[in-house]
């Protein structure tokens, strides 16, 4: 059976996010989301399980798609789950080099690993979680950028902040 990884934080899940969970899911038997712990986006809007559950809510449609949690080493977890490929969405060069660095790292780390760059979609080029976040906070429609459950979540959320 052909698995795959596909980590990230989504604080909270995109359609950006979204579009590389389905178009992955097509390309393997089984693809396993991963909210990870980033040490460079600390804290965050919603808790790991509240994100967990975003995305379970919004992948329910797609069978062979399951979520998880990472909470060391992506390498570790990627040893331990027994998929060896790691699922990466790129939006433009800029994302590039970070995601080299962390691929480059993985292999070192975990040299079976392999990293594998979907394109993000036009539509969706632009599109981050902070973005989403920032707009939202603003009074914004976030409604073209978030799936409706998730779109409930960040006003519920900053509604009750202020
Ligand atoms: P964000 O930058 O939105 O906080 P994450 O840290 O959750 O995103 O990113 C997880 C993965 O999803 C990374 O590989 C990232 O490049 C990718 N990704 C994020 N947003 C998009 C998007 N709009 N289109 C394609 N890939 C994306």
């Amino acid at each position: 059976m052909s698995q795959a990884i596909y980590p990230g934080s989504f604080d909270p899940v995109t359609r950006g996010h979204l579009d590389i969970i389905r178009r992955a899911s097509k390309l393997f038997d089984h693809l396993t989301v991963v909210v990870a712990h980033n040490l460079s986006k600390p804290g965050g809007m919603f808790t790991v399980e509240e994100r967990v559950q975003m995305l379970r809510r919004c992948t329910e449609n797609l069978p062979n798609v399951s979520v998880d949690v990472c909470d060391g080493l992506l390498a570790d977890y990627v040893r331990k789950n027994g998929a060896n490929v790691v699922v990466k969405g790129l939006r433009a060069m800029s994302d590039f080099e970070q995601e080299f660095q962390q691929a480059l790292t993985n292999k070192n780390l975990y040299p079976e690993m392999e990293t594998l760059f979907i394109s993000s979609a036009v539509e969706y080029t632009f599109l981050s979680s902070s973005i989403v976040k920032q707009v939202c906070s603003l009074g914004g429609d976030v409604t073209d950028f978030v799936p409706p459950e998730v779109r409930e979540e960040i006003i519920n959320r900053i509604q009750n902040r202020s």
